[in-house]
């Protein structure tokens, strides 16, 4: 009921089969590759990439998420290749992680996520401007943004392991391991519990429409 027009199965098993052998870690199993791609060709019959908008709003309808800076981010992220587009290799290992990752897959994603200018630190300024956008504003406060800064010193007084004044990857992970609440410190890049079980759910149900063509998985 879910195969389309345009999508042919010995072609997408090809395709799945493809990136299954290509990600040795995949977190999912190759009739479920298969649903994610049927999932991918359906925010986008006629490309083969899914462009910023295109991701954004699967981001926004299915996971909730409203904010910009860490939309684009989480794009940026799943755009391995940096090409501006989301090709299906990308969307599926990318959503490996996304849902099913496991700890250090997940504390490499965030931190990726966080460093906003990709120089491998995540900077007091790149702090700032994160907890800035997800901070509500009181409008009853005098100076704003020293609630922001407030946040920040008491960030880094909590990561920084190595005292130079921003976070390294090393940094990061140190105080995730230690308390995982961490993992989203600087806003929410992956998904909530709910949206996550309405997700799978939905690849749960596509799947069910293939057959499993190898004896691996
Ligand atoms: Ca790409
Ligand atoms: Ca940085
Ligand atoms: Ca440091």
């Amino acid at each position: 009921m879910y195969i389309m027009n345009g999508l042919n199965r010995k072609n997408l098993q090809k395709d799945a089969d493809d990136i299954c052998k290509g990600a040795p870690t995949l977190h999912f199993n190759r009739r479920e590759v298969q649903a994610l791609l049927v999932l991918f060709k359906g925010f986008n019959n006629k490309g083969e990439k899914l462009d910023r908008n295109q991701f954004r709003d699967f981001l926004q309808v299915w996971f909730s998420m409203t904010e910009d800076l860490l939309m684009d981010r989480v794009f940026r992220a799943f755009d391995t290749d940096s090409d501006s587009y989301i090709n299906t290799k990308e969307w599926v290992e990318g959503l490996s992680v996304f849902m099913r990752g496991t700890l250090d897959e997940k504390i490499d994603y965030t931190f990726k996520v966080y460093d906003l200018n990709g120089d491998s630190y995540i900077s007091r300024e790149e702090m700032f401007q994160m907890l800035k956008n997800s901070l509500v504003k009181q409008p009853t406060e005098e100076d704003p943004d020293e609630g922001v800064k407030d946040l920040v010193e008491t960030a880094l007084k909590k990561m920084d392991f190595d005292h130079d004044s921003r976070l390294s990857f090393a940094d990061f992970k140190q105080a995730v391991v230690a308390e995982e609440l961490l993992l989203e410190a600087f806003g929410p890049c992956l998904p909530d519990e709910k949206s996550l079980e309405v997700y799978e759910a939905k690849l749960a149900d596509v799947a069910m429409d293939f057959t499993d063509f190898s004896s691996k998985n």
